[in-house]
């Protein structure tokens, strides 16, 4: 049986610099996370965006995986050009390639330590399971949303992103950073009892399903006209209820949320988020019950 090789992608946005951070330790003492016997790539996914602390130089990387844009040889922005060159050297069919990917986040929302995973291909959804019934993470399911597309992870048989916050871009933080290297040595040693038919997958998996995301109440010249309300703040995955305060004004009047059924906000006040018109995403909490293909789809990456 060969044992995958896992690519470790940190830095993807310029500006969340934790997870580049402990890279740069583990790269210097290789025993600082066990691997569990897994040959890793560790990789800065945005290093010229890193330099300078920004998101991105041209366009945000972690949409730059699309089909159109890397097959568009006119398209010459920085991270299109660094999308291509990941996928040569570690992509599937790459120099070095790896079959599944971690993609480390962090972000200014409250959103603890969370996994996104995108769509429902059964491998990312059998590691985020296992992740889940160990460490209780939650998952936030994104499909479905034509305006987003292009992740990286997308572009791996495996893939899944570890989101953790809040925490400020820019700013080193230690707990941030020991919830990362925390993660990722579960979710090695995890991947290491898949390997070795030890894994106890769980019978069902909480997962939280992408509705829609709504922006901020703008004036017609697009200025922001209402902040989030102080009582939603930081409320991440708490569900929101009919009639229950959204923004707040600052002559004090409150936009309230206006559905029947509750749904579950993530991401919200994500400071990256505001200039793609996105004050928080609305999701739905589902539970889904595992299924063997899952686990089949998983175990076939060490085939
Ligand atoms: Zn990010």
């Amino acid at each position: 049986m060969s044992v995958p090789q896992v690519i470790v992608i940190a830095g993807t946005h310029g500006n969340e610099i934790n997870a580049p951070w402990l890279l740069e330790q583990w790269i210097k003492d290789p025993e600082l996370i066990n691997t569990h016997g897994f040959r890793t790539s560790k990789v800065i996914g945005n290093p010229e965006a890193l330099k300078v602390c920004k998101r991105y130089l041209h366009s945000d990387l972690n949409r730059s995986f699309r089909l159109k844009y890397l097959d568009d040889i006119y398209i010459q922005d920085y991270e299109v050009i660094r999308a291509r060159e990941l996928l040569a050297i570690y992509g599937p069919n790459g120099s070095n390639s790896c079959q599944l990917a971690i993609d480390i986040h962090s972000t200014t929302s409250a959103m603890g330590t969370s996994l996104v995973v995108y769509g429902r291909r059964p491998s990312d959804l059998a590691i985020a399971s296992l992740l889940q019934s160990k460490l209780g993470l939650p998952i936030y399911l994104h499909e479905g949303d034509e305006t987003q597309q292009g992740f990286l992870v997308e572009s791996w048989p495996c893939g899944i992103v570890i989101e953790i916050g809040p925490v400020p871009q820019g700013l080193l933080h230690a707990n941030i950073i020991n919830q990362t290297r925390l993660t990722l040595e579960i979710c090695f040693e995890e991947l290491a009892k898949v390997s070795s038919g030890s894994a106890q997958f769980p019978k069902t998996t909480v997962i939280h399903r992408h509705i829609r995301s709504i922006d901020f109440p703008r004036s017609k010249d697009g200025k922001i006209e209402a902040l989030i309300h102080p009582h939603r703040q930081g409320k991440d995955w708490i569900p929101i209820n009919n009639g229950e305060p959204l923004f707040l004004s600052l002559d004090g009047s409150v936009v309230t949320f206006d559905e029947d059924k509750s749904l579950v906000p993530v991401f919200i006040n994500e400071a990256a988020y505001s200039e793609k018109k996105i004050a928080m995403s609305l999701t739905q909490r589902e539970v889904l019950y595992f299924s063997d293909s899952w686990k089949e789809s998983l175990k076939n990456l060490f085939i």
